[in-house]
């Protein structure tokens, strides 16, 4: 386009008066144009392809072929567009003027012609255009820019529905200029089905409210090809401001598109089971509120805590484990007949179930639509159904078992986090009847497990602060009278809970793991203190303290055992180890060691509530023990209940029989203690003697009782 600057500005000009063109040499010359004379509109229309001027100058009336028709041939020419028709005529004629501007024309000048004037608006004609085809080179450039970035574009034009497209936008749908016509209608069989009522809408909403619309949908090439894109749309008005169409681009983003769908994938879905993840649960369970608010409408979600499945990935492994959580999923999205979430996710929820993997073994199901919460017990009910069913893993058969808890909305909770806390809370209880159980949440749980936090947060301070106490209560001799020793038993003085009995903190200690830091304290407390009354010159005494199993179970055990008798130097002769029988149940020689190892320390063992679990007379033979503690609960219906006493008696002779000596607890009547003294039992302990008692009250209490035997 070398012509645009470096030339002369040409004017061609055509017109059948011959005086006109002698004007026209004179004035136009003068101001350097470059004047190229035509005496008809043939003539005119040839000189046009061949000199490509800056400006047409028409006379309206001319023979053969009238200034209206030139200027209309002319329009039709190429590259043509952008360059500006000035119709001359001798009267105003408006018909003739309207016909022109139909025909093409820019502009008109009266006849006779003010040269000086034309002049002046014939320069600014061809500075105007000169500007306008450097906006068109421009465009051809963005045009190139836009192919490289996919970026088609298009115009829409409300007056005669005409639709304008790029070249991109045919090669997306995969046609062709020559095979198809762009009309909105035509565009609209391209749009993917579900995506045209949005399309529709928003490019509405673009012209209606006059403002710009970003969105992205998705179009089915004529080859069946699904393409991503995002469409940008927006209003034009013309000069007098009126919306007269709209314009926009289209971008293909499918590549875009489906790396972003891989990221989405790996943020919201779960590796091994693909589910849902907590996550994506949440979001979506926010959006179920919204909806269900709105509409009146009520639903369930479940919270599923796999019962055993710790246990199944000890033994078999983590793959097992993933396994046995695979097909856990497939049974709960096949029994729920779970519709897939992600597509639908962002624009409607319209399934009635659904099911995501929380983390671990837990699981959560959103029952949709409930038409009463009762519902929710049925499918409860199908599930452990469905969970128990034994689940093959390569060649071996497991069994698991679930425990659910269940929270209704808007009942337990108005948004997701109370109720997701709340189906916790009921499935927490679910575990604690007893595992395999579902409950409905209620508030009496919540209140409890606002406590249970509260008090975990100072527990976890509870050592560093010093907040322990060992209480001892006092062991006698049943022959003798004399003691023979004590059993420590803790105690915590919160600041802000008060003075906690080990039943009440226990449990919990036990479940967040606290008990091992509040066992491996008792275990130094006692050991120091003795050692303190040893230097005391306090004579002998056996010291029993309780273990927990979590405690027992730590790999570390012993060796944290023996390194606190040397922290204090000290032999552990003194000492005696309560176990349980749920404890050493596990029957193995891994447990036989472990006991063994303690044995070989010095310390004494003594199975602790004898008679109150499983008995078994398996491994009270077989493991290395020194003490039978008789539970409270038989010597408290001592001596009248005759079935009571009869138990006690067995376990006496039984006692006697594997030499081990024995301790009732609890005793606390005259009548009662008369009973043992009248059997084999060795030792008792309860309130007849004495309460547990804080160390200084026992020291009193040995030095007391010394005196009395000495
Ligand atoms: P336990 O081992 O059976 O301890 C005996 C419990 O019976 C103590 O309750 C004691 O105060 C109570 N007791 C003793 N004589 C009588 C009596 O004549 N009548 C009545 N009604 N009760 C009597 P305490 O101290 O509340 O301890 C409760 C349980 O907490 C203990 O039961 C033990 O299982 C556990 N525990 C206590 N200290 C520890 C500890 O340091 N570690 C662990 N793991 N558990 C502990
Ligand atoms: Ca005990
Ligand atoms: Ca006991």
């Amino acid at each position: 386009m070398d012509y645009l600057d470096t030339r002369l500005p040409v004017i061609l000009l055509i017109d059948d008066d011959q005086t006109l063109h002698l004007w026209a040499v004179r004035n136009l010359s003068e101001d350097n144009f470059r004047l190229i004379s035509c005496y008809n509109g043939k003539e005119g229309i040839e000189a046009f392809k061949k000199n490509r001027p800056n400006i047409v100058m028409i006379d309206i009336e001319m023979p053969i072929m009238n200034g209206i028709e030139t200027c209309a041939e002319i329009r039709k020419l190429p590259m043509s567009d952008n360059i500006p028709i000035v119709m001359m005529t001798i009267t105003e004629d408006h018909q003739k003027i309207a016909q022109s501007y139909a025909a093409g024309a820019t502009d008109f000048v009266i006849k006779p012609i003010n040269w000086k004037v034309l002049t002046h608006r014939l320069q600014y004609m061809t500075k105007a255009n000169n500007n306008l085809l450097k906006l068109a080179q421009s465009e051809i450039r963005l045009s190139k820019a836009n192919k490289m970035a996919r970026l088609g574009n298009w115009e829409w034009q409300q007056s005669c529905n005409s639709v304008f497209w790029s070249d991109e936008i045919y090669s997306l749908i995969e046609r062709t200029t020559d095979d198809f016509t762009p009309t909105l209608e035509n565009f609209k069989e391209y749009i993917h089905k579900d995506d045209i009522p949005y399309v529709m809408r928003s490019l509405k909403k673009s012209f209606f409210s006059k403002k710009p619309e970003t969105i992205e949908f998705r179009i089915i090439s004529a080859n069946r090809h699904e393409r991503f894109v995002s469409q940008q749309i927006e209003p034009v008005a013309n000069d007098r401001s009126n919306f007269i169409g709209l314009i926009g681009t289209i971008q293909d983003i499918t590549e875009r598109k489906n790396q972003e769908n891989k990221i989405r994938h790996l943020a919201y879905y779960d590796e091994v089971t693909q589910l849902p993840n907590r996550i994506f649960f949440l979001k979506f369970l926010s959006k179920t509120i919204e909806l269900a608010k709105r509409n009146n409408k009520t639903f369930a979600i479940l919270f599923l805590d796999l019962d055993g499945f710790k246990g199944i990935n000890d033994t078999y492994g983590h793959q097992a484990g993933d396994l046995l959580l695979k097909e856990i999923s497939t049974r709960l999205t096949n029994g729920l007949r779970c519709s897939d979430l992600t597509s639908r996710f962002y624009d409607h929820i319209d399934q009635k179930v659904d099911v995501a993997r929380l983390g671990g073994d837990e699981f959560i199901i959103l029952l949709n639509e409930l038409a009463r919460p009762e519902d929710a017990a049925t499918v409860a009910e199908r599930i452990q159904c469905w969970i128990t069913q034994p689940i093959q893993l390569g060649d071996r058969q497991a069994h698991i078992g679930v425990s659910m808890g269940v929270a209704i909305f808007p009942l337990d909770g108005e948004d997701s986090e109370t109720l997701l806390k709340n189906a916790d809370i009921a499935m927490y209880h679910a575990k604690k009847i007893g595992k395999g159980h579902y409950q409905f949440f209620h508030e009496g749980m919540a209140l409890k497990a606002k406590k249970r936090l509260e008090m975990e947060t100072f527990m976890y301070r509870a050592v560093s602060n010093n907040e322990l106490r060992l209480h001892y209560q006092p062991v006698i001799d049943i022959t003798t009278g004399e003691l023979t020793g004590a059993e420590a038993l803790l105690r915590w003085e919160s600041p802000h809970l008060g003075f906690l009995p080990p039943n009440d903190f226990i449990p919990l200690a036990e479940e967040n793991g606290m008990i091992n830091q509040f066992g491996e304290w008792a275990i130094r407390e006692v050991c120091r203190q003795y050692k303190e009354w040893q230097l005391l010159g306090l004579g002998r005494l056996s010291i029993a303290v309780n273990l927990s199993s979590l405690q027992f179970n730590q790999s570390s055990f012993i060796d944290t055992v023996s390194g606190i008798f040397e922290e204090f130097d000290i032999n552990p002769a003194f000492l005696t180890f309560e176990l349980t029988e749920s404890m050493i149940m596990a029957d193995t020689d891994n447990m036989l060691k472990k006991l063994q190892n303690l044995k070989n320390l010095g310390i004494k063992l003594a199975l602790d509530d004898f008679g109150t679990g499983y008995s078994s007379l398996r491994y009270l033979n077989r493991f290395p023990l020194d003490i039978l503690k008789i539970d409270r609960s038989f010597v408290k219906e001592l001596p009248v209940s005759s079935d009571a006493a009869a138990i006690v008696n067995a376990i006496l002779a039984l006692a006697k029989a594997l030499n081990l000596s024995t301790v009732a607890e609890g005793v606390e009547t005259a009548q009662q203690k008369m009973f043992l003294q009248n059997t084999t039992c060795n030792s008792v302990q309860g309130y007849l003697y004495s309460k547990p008692i804080p160390q200084a009250e026992f020291r009193t209490y040995w030095e007391k009782h010394s005196m009395v035997t000495s």
